[in-house]
């Protein structure tokens, strides 16, 4: 018997975890792990000793900015990205133009996905339109994405559509979100708080980056806090799967400590930019190019400690691409600024680097980007772990090959990346995607429309 493809000599991390042994893939699926001397012919053998042998992160975060924004980005200059980066699976967010909350606009972003993802996709409609929630989940999405959030002023980040703080309609979304069995996913935010408390910035005319992180870091946090404690009640209320994004504080990470200890269905994430991006001094220097959350010690130390105790699930980039024309307007007017920053192309690799820095094992790395995100999201079985039956989504990676983060080396159609200059421990040499390499010897060779919907309704 031949099968396709070999992966041989290195170290796999399995659910069982780490072992050495030839990783054996045909048709797309993992078919064997095997000790080395066993005689296997393939029909192409990779090397991977001395490396490690990942699965391909589920990135379950992941703003595309099509259709509306392509001069920021598209999904295929995404999908490029993920490739490069170790993503095998992307999760992509309603805040497009049109936003996506109804069948007709998911049939379009899946019809732009399916013909130019080199990735596996899926996306994350708002549950803004209450009578199209069911038909969306019978489309196979696995989650829904609401920001407690409403117009801002600004174009960006929060579009009419995707937005919600009224705490009747959050919970009347989760009591029809509950009855799908999906996941809903909530950027956390209390805006009367903010209203508040950034309305004493603006009108002594701090209209600068250090105004903006400072105000969003408040006493404490508390914009984040009274948010996800909103948010914690009302799943215990209505029963809903819920999933917060943007941890950040030291409180609200105990609070879902607690919330998970008494029972309530309640996952979250940290994005790569609290970890890696969110001192003082990154704020000082990058500006708006750094977010610009500012995350205090207290809330960094507690967001590594959620990350390492599991409280903390799952690592999704939030990738969010501006142009640098967007991003330079907030020197000195942040608030009109659009925020968000690139960051799927490096999240695997700081992550990995981290771990050579001793602040994470390797197999909490790989719960947080494949294993909890593929059983959150309903893809456990073919998704997020290397084992027999499941998707050959693989990462070969060398954990001591030293490199340089670098702009020239940016596949966003932004063309910069806030870690410009960071060097790190730790390199992807290859990634596959089904068993197709997408990435490897330092090109992406995967072609758009490789990607498909990955659901649990197949
Ligand atoms: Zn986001």
């Amino acid at each position: 018997m031949t099968i396709d493809l070999k992966l041989t000599g290195g170290t796999v991390l399995t659910p069982a975890g780490s072992i050495n042994a030839d990783v054996l893939v045909d048709g797309g699926k993992i078919v064997g792990l095997v000790d080395g001397s066993l005689p296997v012919d393939a029909g192409r053998v990779v090397d991977a000793a001395g490396k490690v042998v990942l699965p391909g992160m589920v990135d379950v975060h992941v703003h595309t900015r099509e259709p509306g924004f392509e001069h920021k980005e598209d999904i295929e200059t995404t999908s490029r990205q993920a490739a490069v980066g170790g993503v095998t699976t992307i999760f992509g967010m309603p805040n497009l133009s049109p936003p996506t909350n109804d069948v007709e606009t998911l049939t379009d972003v899946f019809e732009r996905y399916s013909r130019t993802s080199i990735v596996d996709y899926n996306h994350n409609p708002a549950p803004t339109k209450y009578g199209e929630i069911q038909a969306m989940s019978d489309m196979g999405v696995q989650a829904y994405k609401i920001y407690m959030v409403v117009d801002t002023g600004r174009t960006y980040p929060h579009p009419a559509g995707t937005g919600m703080h009224d705490h009747g309609e959050l919970l009347r979304m989760m009591d029809l979100i509950a009855k799908t069995g999906k996941r809903f996913i909530i950027h956390p935010h209390d805006q009367a708080l903010m209203d508040y408390i950034e309305g004493e910035y603006l009108a002594r005319g701090d209209n600068t980056p250090k105004g903006y992180a400072s105000a969003y870091a408040a006493r404490s946090g508390v914009i984040w806090d009274t948010a996800i404690d909103v948010v914690l009640r009302l799943a215990e209320a209505s029963g809903c799967p819920v999933h917060i994004a943007h941890m950040q504080t030291k409180r609200s990470i105990e609070a879902v400590r607690r919330a998970k200890a008494a029972g309530i269905d309640v996952t979250c994430e940290v994005n790569h930019w609290a970890p890696f991006l969110s001192t003082w001094e990154d704020v000082e220097r990058l500006g708006p190019y750094a977010l610009s959350y500012w995350v205090p010690d207290e809330g960094r130390n507690a967001v590594w400690e959620g990350m390492v105790d599991g409280t903390i699930d799952i690592c999704s980039s939030d990738h969010a691409p501006h142009t640098r024309q967007e991003k330079e307007v907030g020197w000195t007017e942040m608030w009109s600024c659009h925020t968000g920053t690139p960051g799927i192309q490096y999240y695997y690799p700081l992550l990995l680097d981290a771990v050579n820095q001793g602040k994470i094992s390797l197999d909490r790395v790989v719960s947080l980007v494949a294993t909890r995100p593929a059983e959150e999201f309903g893809l456990w079985g073919t998704k997020g772990a290397i084992q027999v039956g499941a998707d050959a989504d693989l990462v070969v990676a060398d954990m001591k090959s030293k490199w340089t983060i670098a702009d020239e080396g940016v596949l966003s159609r932004c063309g910069w990346t806030p870690y410009d200059g960071r060097s790190i421990t730790a390199n992807i040499d290859r990634t596959f995607v089904r068993g197709e390499e997408v990435f490897g010897d330092g090109q992406v060779i995967g072609k758009p429309g490789h990607g498909r919907l990955a659901t649990a309704n197949a």
